[in-house]
């Protein structure tokens, strides 16, 4: 008795008749949509929007969301995570603690309570776990690998794209917690390998890439990108080595340019000169592009930075944010460089300018005989060597790769493509722990701060990459690991009896040989049933008529490039159930 209900129980989870189902698909796709994946979840009826960056997973969606979590799961419990529940409203004080509740600007979502306290919701929880940490007492209790999958709040500038830029989402995110750098890098691998199963299973070829920390500090950090026109991330990759960057961090190598001797700085009218371009042109003897030095006015958080490059080269943002040690950034409008340069765009340049912060461009480093603005509208100077003729304060790399330049490992050459970043991994340190004191004893009695590792994937990104991975002009292909059924039962005409009786044996059949089943019992056309089969994709599809019935065959089709076979009705569910639990697994 007991066995027979635990089945009936399992039997009511796995499986549904569609006349019974919410799976509201539509014809057409929202009109703002771009994304496939955004397009192809609203008519799947997988999902609806709220708000701008806020959706309801409708059934289907949550059956691939809580799909895509399971998997998650059983990788990261096999590298010996153990799973915790964190609250997502904080104190503002804990986030102040560590220097995020300024640093993090506006896309923390920021909040008060009745009594006037300060919340903020969280978007990743690295302080409440540190602070958890800080029961950990001795290198005994070490490592230890902690994760949750919650929900997390990101209050984005433009979200869109459907699910792949939100601003309430949930994202699983693991910590390590070891007593030195070596144990570290061993819970920082462990995760590496964790998220190659983890993307391979959930059917998405998701490489990973040397990225910015940004705002989240640390010393190494990697993300999982997947190649889609979809993505917001540009990434750079060698064709001959494996080097392969965020262009937020990308470099390439640059050919040397031979300078002459050193020359004295020399200023020189440009009436009406205010391009690179044409100050080359009318002088092309001091002021070919990779001889200017290109002068750009940017407010890092609130404060006024000058970035310098060559003049042929472009500016990457980040590099310059990262450098100054900000979290947002925009260039300065015109009145604003005015007021501070005492020039317009055209005419600027850093020699002689002490009160603003200068970032300069590594390819500017060792140069002489550069021709720069002279801050006087209409004047320049030449014969610029900026390490002698300026106050530079930081040098670093600023410069954005470009297609086809070389690879700094071994020359090959660089390629751009778009990526979704579908997850991240950080070496943070010891940031953190020494913020909230936490620090456990090692062999000998002494006192080390605990090093941290962060690990996050976003859940609903991960189920909009699987889509924008796996679709035709039909709608989605999903892989049977996260495919929010198995199989699909169609029938043609349910008003036959005997049509109807063989769909609902094979209906119970496939149930009971644990296969998650939809049963298209509707009362609709064959040309509607198999429009909105191939729009939500399941991976398989028995096709149950009358013809077929009288002659004791079905027809099965695979969604992955509609193939299509006809099987004898009692051979259909010992095959099908076998090739599902094949690829159940996911690789
Ligand atoms: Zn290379």
């Amino acid at each position: 008795m007991r066995l027979r209900s635990i089945r009936l129980l399992t039997t009511v989870s796995h499986s549904m008749r569609w006349s019974q189902a919410f799976i509201p698909t539509l014809r057409e796709a929202p009109a703002d949509a771009e994304a496939v994946s955004h397009k192809l979840l609203v008519r799947g009826g997988f999902i609806r929007q709220l708000a701008a960056g806020s959706y309801s997973l409708l059934p289907l969606g949550q059956r691939v969301r809580l799909k895509v979590g399971q998997i998650i799961r059983e990788e990261i419990d096999a590298i010996g995570g153990q799973e915790l529940m964190l609250p997502t409203l904080h104190p503002a004080e804990i986030w102040r603690k560590s220097n995020r509740y300024e640093l993090m600007g506006d896309n923390l979502f920021k909040l008060e309570d009745r009594r006037g306290g300060e919340l903020v919701l969280g978007m990743t929880e690295e302080e409440i776990f540190a602070m958890l940490a800080g029961e950990l007492s001795s290198y005994r209790d070490l490592p230890q690998i902690w994760y949750q999958m919650h929900i997390k709040f990101r209050d984005e500038s433009r979200p869109k794209s459907g699910l792949l830029r939100m601003r309430e989402f949930t994202m699983k995110d693991s910590y390590t917690l070891d007593i030195d750098r070596a144990g570290l890098d061993s819970g920082f691998d462990k995760h590496y390998g964790a998220y190659k199963r983890i993307f391979a299973r959930i059917g998405v070829d998701a490489v990973d890439v040397l990225a910015s920390s940004g705002a989240m500090g640390g010393s190494e950090s990697r993300e999982f990108v997947v190649r889609s026109r979809a993505g917001e991330d540009w990434i750079v990759t060698c064709a001959t080595c494996d080097y392969r960057a965020n262009v937020e961090k990308a470099t390439s190598a640059l050919d040397e340019i031979e300078d002459g001797g050193p020359a004295d700085l020399e200023r020189f009218p440009t009436p009406g000169l205010r391009t690179i371009a044409a100050l080359a042109e009318a002088h092309p003897d001091v002021a070919a592009p990779d001889r200017q030095i290109k002068t750009l006015v940017y407010f890092a958080d609130d404060e006024p930075v000058l970035a310098l490059l060559r003049g042929d080269h472009d500016l990457q943002e980040q590099k310059l944010m990262d450098a100054a040690g900000a979290v947002e950034g925009r260039p300065a409008q015109a009145d604003e460089i005015r007021e501070l340069m005492g020039a317009d765009p055209g005419s600027l340049g850093a020699v002689g300018v002490d009160e603003i912060r200068v970032i300069a461009d590594l390819a500017l480093m060792g140069r002489r005989n550069l021709t720069t603005g002279a801050n006087q509208d209409d004047w320049h100077f030449s014969g610029v060597d900026p390490e002698r003729d300026m106050t530079v304060g930081i040098w670093t790399d600023l410069r954005e790769v470009a297609s086809g330049e070389r690879c700094v490992e071994d020359g090959g050459s660089l390629e751009r493509w778009k990526g979704i970043e579908v997850g991240h991994i950080f070496k943070l340190g010891t940031n953190y722990s020494e913020a909230f004191g936490v620090y456990v004893q090692d062999e000998a009695g002494k006192s080390h701060p605990i090093v941290m590792g962060s690990y996050g994937i976003g859940l609903e990104r991960g189920m909009a990459a699987v889509v924008e991975a796996n679709n035709d002009e039909n709608g989605i292909v999903w892989p049977v690991s996260v495919a929010p059924y198995e199989l699909l039962i169609t029938v043609i005409r349910p008003d036959d009896e005997a049509t109807m009786a063989v769909a609902n044996r094979l209906y119970d059949d496939f149930d009971s040989a644990g296969v998650e089943t939809l049963l298209d019992d509707r009362d609709e056309r064959p040309g509607v049933k198999f429009a909105d089969a191939e729009l939500i994709g399941i991976p398989y599809r028995v096709t149950v008529g009358p013809k077929g019935v009288a002659s004791g065959s079905v027809e099965v089709t695979e969604r992955d490039g509609l193939v299509r076979s006809d099987l004898a009705v009692d051979m259909v569910v010992a095959s099908l159930a076998e090739r599902i639990s094949a690829a159940r697994f996911g690789i």
